[in-house]
């Protein structure tokens, strides 16, 4: 697995987020989720899988 693979899509600007923006990662009834900073619109999102 490499760095650049993206991790998931920004829900507000559907911009790439590669997991170097990724800043928690945790998981949510059984579920993985995480926070992360969309590179595009700055905002902290939850990715959602591309
Ligand atoms: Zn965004």
């Amino acid at each position: 697995m490499t760095r650049r693979q993206p991790f998931g899509q920004c829900p507000n600007c559907h911009g790439s987020i590669t997991r170097d923006y990724v800043l928690i990662e945790y998981e949510s009834e059984g579920r993985p989720a995480a926070f992360a900073e969309c590179p595009d619109c700055r905002d902290v999102v939850h990715p959602s899988a591309e």
